[in-house]
């Protein structure tokens, strides 16, 4: 029986990855896929499969050893009748991988196993699944039908991939968040015998780290691609049949036709009426993100989580900051007693928070914006340096000429799916913001790699019994499954654990008792239905 060696795949930019678990051993007997090998990078943990069945014959590397690509791994006595099958390159189980980073992409990847890419006939392309918009949803899609051996066209209408999340969300808003928490806590150290003074800023520098560390995960984003043979288009893609989809590129127009389509085209900032919007002093999260400069005093509009997390952000760097809310509380949904140590603190540190306050007015004046108010505590009117409008989220299903297809949108613009992720199209799938809440990239992930493994015939469905969000405020607020108001409201039978952090030495050790961890179990069964800290 012969011998083959079994590399290190190609597990994207990593070298020198840290070999942390052997999980053979000489002699055993291990099948196609079985993993051989764990290797943890700084960013992410891969487990190394076997591409064929066999004997160990020979283990190559011992734990905490350093290893990069082609390095050999183990010696393996190959079963005869595996090698006439022409086994496959090995691929790594997508489950077995860790992301890079919230939302972003899986790291590892194996170019061996790249399908070829979308194929010209008759000068119009055609693809086996179309992936419309490139997001964490459509990505994630994207790969793992490419991983499926389908032959993938990603389309995208911006130069670069990650979407909302990679590019104006989630990853340069923690980044700036990472930046603002850190004052906090110098400044807070100052309390217990530390003065580092005043902090000098540098808005430039600080935009170039943001823009870095996002530029790294989308340029990783179109080697991955690459490497799987996903062929990526920039254009702007709108149905017009069921099986095809015009293209506007930059350079014209052209048709592309498909077996089998994902909406992953995500979602926009709600503008509204009556708002300045034209007014570089008036800023959504996209444009507050760029930080082009930080205002004297800044309304947050909305008391979501991206409006109190920009709030934190600018705050940090200096911004006086008032808040209105025209629900009742912030971040509607979170329990009252979680979200209170984050109010108190807020309370503390901003000028105002308005809640049950609506804006009635917003005009855009040489020296600032003057906004009218109404509500109990709110004044008529006060004027600002620049205002943040985060009310909301709103899908782009209304942009895509669905309708052209077949795919029922609903009057938001939200496109109904049933597990597998299938619109009431077929052979069309839905993932991401665009299908509805909750509106975070983990969902959309998660969602991609249900289409793509249902289009490939897997047994897959989408059926979370919880879905975790978490606020990056400071104090950060995070939750999962049925908040305790919701059990109630459901005539649920509910118990409440509460452990309060002003009994935990660690927490009192970094002068942060405020907070609570609470689990909300079912009364009868004791079944956990939620959590939060
Ligand atoms: P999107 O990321 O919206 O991507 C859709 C893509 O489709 C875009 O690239 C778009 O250009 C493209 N597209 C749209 N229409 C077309 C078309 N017709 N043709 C071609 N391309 C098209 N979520 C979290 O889980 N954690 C966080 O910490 C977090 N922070 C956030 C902070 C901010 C400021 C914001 C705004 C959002 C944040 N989110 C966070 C939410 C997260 O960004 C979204 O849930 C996630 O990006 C949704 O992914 P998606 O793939 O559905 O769509």
């Amino acid at each position: 029986m012969p011998s083959v060696t079994i590399p290190v795949p190609d597990i994207g930019e990593f070298e020198d990855v840290e070999v942390i678990e052997v999980l053979v051993e000489v002699g055993q007997r291990v099948a196609r896929e079985d993993s051989l090998v764990t290797l943890e990078s700084d960013k992410a943990s891969v487990e190394i499969p076997s591409p064929h069945a066999g004997v160990v014959e020979a283990v190559s590397v011992s734990l905490g050893d350093l290893v990069s690509e082609g390095a050999a791994l183990v010696i393996l006595e190959v079963d005869a009748a595996e090698l006439e099958t022409a086994a496959p390159a090995p691929t790594l189980a997508p489950q077995q991988r860790a992301p890079a980073a919230n939302g972003a992409p899986d790291t590892a990847t194996t170019a061996a196993s790249a399908p070829a890419a979308a194929q010209r006939s008759g000068g119009e392309r055609h693809a086996e699944v179309v992936v419309l918009g490139a997001g964490p949803g459509g990505y994630t899609a994207a790969f793992r039908a490419a991983d499926l051996g389908k032959r993938v066209v990603l389309v995208e209408r911006y130069p670069t991939l990650g979407g909302v999340c990679l590019n104006v969300g989630c990853i340069p808003s923690k980044a700036l968040l990472h930046i603002a928490g850190v004052m906090d806590e110098v400044d807070a150290l100052r309390e217990q015998g530390v003065d580092y003074g005043a902090p000098s800023i540098d808005l430039g520098r600080i935009r170039s780290h943001k823009d870095g560390v996002v530029g790294t995960l989308t340029g990783g984003l179109a080697k991955l691609a690459k490497q799987r043979g996903v062929e990526v288009l920039r254009a702007t893609g709108r149905f017009e049949t069921p099986n095809t989809m015009e293209l506007e590129r930059p350079d014209g127009v052209e048709r592309l036709r498909f077996d089998t389509a994902i909406i992953a085209a995500g979602s926009r900032n709600v503008e509204l009426p009556g708002i300045p919007h034209d007014d570089p002093r008036v800023m959504d999260s996209t444009s507050a993100l760029e930080l082009q400069e930080i205002p004297g005093r800044l309304l947050v509009v909305g008391g979501g989580i991206i409006g109190l997390e920009m709030a934190t952000v600018y705050h940090a760097l200096g911004a006086r900051v008032s808040v209105v809310e025209l629900l009742d509380d912030l971040m509607t949904g979170v329990d009252p007693d979680l979200l209170r140590p984050l109010k108190r603190r807020l309370t503390r540190r901003y000028e105002a928070i308005y809640t049950g306050t609506k804006v009635t007015d917003m005009k855009a004046e040489t020296e600032g914006i003057r906004v009218s108010f109404e509500g109990e505590g709110a004044p008529a009117e006060d004027r600002f340096d620049a205002v943040l409008v985060a009310v909301g989220r709103t899908p782009n299903g209304d942009r895509i000429q669905a309708e052209r297809a077949g795919v029922v949108c609903d009057e938001r613009g939200f496109i109904p799916v049933d597990a597998r992720r299938r619109t009431n199209v077929p052979h069309i799938y839905a993932i991401g913001d665009i299908t509805g809440g909750p509106l975070l990239a983990h969902k959309a992930t998660h969602e991609g790699k249900t289409a793509a493994e249902a289009i490939a015939g897997l047994p897959a469905a989408f059926d979370p019994k919880a879905i975790p969000s978490v606020a990056y405020t400071d104090p950060e607020v995070a939750w999962m499954g049925e908040s305790e108001a919701e059990a109630k409201a459901a005539g649920r039978e509910v118990d409440v654990a509460k452990f309060p952090w002003a009994a935990s030495g660690r927490a009192l050790g970094v002068g942060r008792a405020e907070g609570l961890t609470k689990l909300v179990f079912e009364r009868e069964s004791g079944r956990l239905l939620g959590a939060g800290i």
